[in-house]
């Protein structure tokens, strides 16, 4: 493989529910920076049924041009399908970089195409660069557990390919004088040669917990003790309109439903403030929230690490410290 034949960084355009997925707005912003460093185009590539109008979203975003292919066969995303779609356009047009959001298609697809390729892929990275000389992604992200941050590089093989969580790259301003080429693609594909048919796409009705979208956080952990003193969590961002958002250990307790976890393994959260209570501040929890806006800590222990990751630090027991908010919260001011 010559790698010099692979040029231009491109990001996968997610559409859902008939726009482009925000994720994938965020990486152009990624891209655009790598892709500024690199001198080379940035490009996204867009896949699926009646989207080719939505290729236009992607140039005030930092796309220079975006490959679409808008076919009936891709009306529903299939593993098959769409990955065909993209090994076709990396043979063609040979990128270096792919990035992908970490959604559950972006895990699906990103895998099935690095297995198909022969290339490298690093998952949920958290920190993207590129060596502007070698051309080299560094793809950071927590690794052994989270005690360390590794660089992962893909140096033999191309494209190097990463999946980016939601939240974690930020979008640029768009600009609307921006414009783009779109280049169209079609793919030699019947419905006969995939193996996978979607018979029926069923929701799901249950209320979503949205911390992703939440503008206020109070999360709470270990440190409440038992499912009862996790109850203050609830009270406290009942009174100021947050949403409740946990530890992992705080949900290991079974205090708290998964769906409000925060950190590697939960949600990547960007609030405006979020309130740590009762959390100690470990890496994997950390990952998931540093990027809030405001970040308040109470915890009675003032070595703990969540005090290395705050704007504002309260060292006390959480059991008086957050009656004393409630009742701040509560007064009208003067
Ligand atoms: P603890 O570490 O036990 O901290 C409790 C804190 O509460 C302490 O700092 C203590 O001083 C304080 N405290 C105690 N009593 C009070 C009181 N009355 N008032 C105020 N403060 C008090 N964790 C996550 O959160 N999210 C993840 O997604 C996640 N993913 C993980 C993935 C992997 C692969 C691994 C190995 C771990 C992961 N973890 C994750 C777990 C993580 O390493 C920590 O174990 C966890 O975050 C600790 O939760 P905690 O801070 O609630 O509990």
């Amino acid at each position: 493989m010559n790698l010099d034949d692979f040029r231009g960084i491109w990001v996968f355009l997610e559409v859902s529910d008939g726009r482009i997925a925000p994720v994938s707005l965020e990486l152009l912003g990624a891209g655009r920076q790598m892709a500024d460093k690199r001198d080379v185009p940035l490009a996204g590539l867009l896949i699926g049924d009646g989207v080719k109008e939505l290729a236009h979203t992607a140039f005030p975003f930092g796309a220079d041009q975006v490959y679409v292919y808008d076919q009936k066969i891709f009306h529903e995303y299939r593993t098959e399908s769409y990955m065909r779609a993209v090994i076709e356009c990396v043979q063609k047009h040979k990128p270096e970089i792919i990035l992908y959001g970490a959604t559950s298609t972006g895990k699906d697809l990103a895998s099935a195409v690095a297995t198909d390729l022969e290339t490298g892929l690093t998952a949920d990275t958290t920190m993207l660069d590129v060596n502007a000389e070698t051309g080299l992604l560094e793809a950071s992200r927590p690794a052994f557990g989270g005690n360390i941050m590794a660089t992962i590089l893909c140096k033999k093989h191309r494209p190097q390919m990463a999946t980016v969580r939601p939240k974690v790259m930020k979008a640029l301003e768009p600009d609307e004088s921006r414009t783009g080429e779109i280049i169209e693609e079609t793919m030699e594909l019947r419905e006969e040669d995939i193996r996978t048919k979607v018979l029926k796409i069923v929701r799901e009705t249950k209320e979503k917990v949205r911390l992703d979208e939440a503008d206020v956080i109070v999360a709470g952990g270990k440190g409440l003790g038992s499912k009862e003193g996790f109850a203050l969590i609830h009270r406290f961002a009942e009174r100021i309109g947050a949403t409740v958002g946990a530890s992992r250990d705080a949900v290991e307790a079974g205090w708290i439903g998964h769906e409000h976890q925060v950190g590697q393994t939960g949600v990547t959260v960007t609030p405006k403030i979020y309130f740590a209570i009762g959390i100690s501040g470990a890496i994997q929890h950390l990952v998931g929230m540093r990027n809030s806006g405001l970040i308040i800590a109470i915890n009675k222990d003032p070595n703990a690490l969540i005090f290395q990751a705050c704007h504002y630090g309260i060292v006390g027991d959480a059991f008086e410290i957050v009656p004393l908010l409630m009742e701040a919260f509560q007064k009208e001011p003067d």
